[in-house]
């Protein structure tokens, strides 16, 4: 049955304890192969003293050990090119994609037939929750190759039966040429894309990003669309709906997907991957529940290529609500940062994201793009915090707004800021994530 409003009607309206027990049925087949299938876990079960006959409800999940990706990392240097947590043959892997993390060297994934069937079950179920449907035009203008949004977006837009268009990345001219020509309505993106492409059309296109006909803005890859500044003037700029998704190299390409309801993305990988929000330091498991705030683990539920258990995103989110006018009994949840680009200013958690929408809250006098400067290697920096910032127009000499930017970050976050004002188009912009802290130290 397929209904207009939901693509998987029966999943998404499910009752959480039916999906529970769906749920420990697919963990206790996924966590048999574990036990017979990946060296990687029987080594890691092994050393915890766990046997399969310790996971008998999902509770007992919180027995088992995390999985970090530093791991993962380490497990592919030891056994290339997947490492010692692939769990298929490696005849049976019909597609590779890769990574690439802080430290330069690419991480791989792959995928079997069935893991590939369900990455595309999965993302395109976020698209439709995002309000994607058939007669839609979607310009891709995101990575294509390796990167896991790519090729599995495609078939997810091809599943669903919109008409996907494989613009790729570094191509604005085209896209300012094709989407118009074409009558796209739909653009997927990273936001820091999306901001990019509105000043690329006024200046290159002379025109108004409003008058190009894209009525939804399907962003991803990074925070930022679900931040309500940064949400207000792409809705500004475009005239455009604006959704986002959330996934991650190592499990899934969209997992979640906000609904046109706009207040925070519905975990959309229901059959597929186990959530878990845990307190990033003690690695308490916490309830899921309106007002909770932690870090995102993932569990996959039916892979074969490489399945992870407990896998840790560093991923710092918010749970919203537990129940949405759309009829989804999926909670929602908002990403608020990752833990690895967190500052600690006095003992106070800073996400650069969080101070990128106390700025732009400043806009039209601002442009929203910012910088802070790290004199040394973080999380923790030396009072006062460093942000550049880009007024909109005008001299960047105006000591009000600079006064007025301190106040509110120390009113907001309660930490003490220096703003360095600078002339619009100063800061570099980036087509796909945004850089938002700048090392002046080396290394
Ligand atoms: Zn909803």
């Amino acid at each position: 049955m397929r209904t207009e409003q939901y693509l998987d009607p029966e999943i998404e309206t499910m009752s959480p304890a039916a999906l529970r027990q769906l749920q420990v049925q697919k963990l206790s087949t996924q966590l048999d192969y574990l036990f017979a299938r990946s060296l990687f876990y029987q080594d890691k079960f092994a050393a915890a003293g766990l046997r399969r006959a310790d996971f008998r409800s999902l509770d007992d999940l919180a027995r088992f050990p995390f999985t970090s990706k530093e791991e993962l990392r380490e497990s592919q240097l030891a056994s290339p090119p997947l490492g010692r947590h692939m769990a298929a043959d490696m005849v049976d892997v019909v597609r590779l994609h890769s990574s690439t993390g802080t430290t330069g060297r690419p991480s791989f994934v792959g995928v079997t037939r069935k893991d590939a069937q369900c990455w595309t079950n999965m993302t395109a179920r976020s698209f439709y929750t995002q309000g994607i449907r058939p007669s839609d035009i979607v310009i891709h203008a995101a990575g294509l190759t390796m990167f896991v949004g790519g090729l599995p977006s495609k078939d997810a837009m091809e599943l669903i039966g919109a008409t996907f268009v494989p613009l790729g990345t570094g191509a604005s001219e085209k896209v300012v040429l094709y989407a118009r020509s074409l009558g796209a309505n739909v653009i997927h993106c990273t936001p820091s894309y999306a901001i990019y492409l509105a000043e690329y059309i006024r200046r290159e296109a002379k025109m108004n990003p409003r008058d190009f006909g894209i009525k939804k803005l399907v962003c991803g890859a990074e925070p930022g669309a679900g931040i309500p500044s940064i949400r207000a003037k792409l809705t500004e700029e475009w005239g455009a709906r604006v959704t986002e998704g959330l996934g991650n190299a190592d499990m899934g390409p969209i997992i979640f997907g906000e609904c046109p309801e706009q207040t925070g993305m519905h975990y959309c990988g229901q059959e597929y991957v186990y959530t878990e929000i845990i307190d990033p330091e003690t690695g308490a498991v916490l309830p899921i529940e309106s007002g909770v705030s932690g870090e995102l683990v993932y569990t996959s539920l039916e892979r074969e290529c490489v399945p992870l258990l407990r896998f840790r995103t560093r991923d710092r989110v918010s749970i919203l609500a537990t129940s949405c006018n759309c009829g989804r009994t999926s909670y929602k949840m908002r990403c608020v940062g990752r833990t690895d680009d967190m500052l600690i200013v006095l003992g106070v958690n800073v996400f650069p994201s969080a101070v990128r929408d106390i700025v732009s809250s400043f806009y039209p006098q601002v442009t929203g793009e910012i910088q802070i400067l790290l004199d040394q290697p973080g999380p923790g920096v030396k009072p006062p915090l460093k942000v550049v910032a880009e007024c909109a127009n005008g001299s960047a000499d105006q000591p009000v707004l600079k006064k007025q930017l301190e106040d509110k970050i120390k009113g907001m976050l309660t930490v003490p800021a220096s703003v360095q004002l600078v002339p619009a188009g100063t800061l570099p912009r980036f087509e796909m994530k945004g850089q938002l802290i700048k090392k002046l130290y080396e290394g």
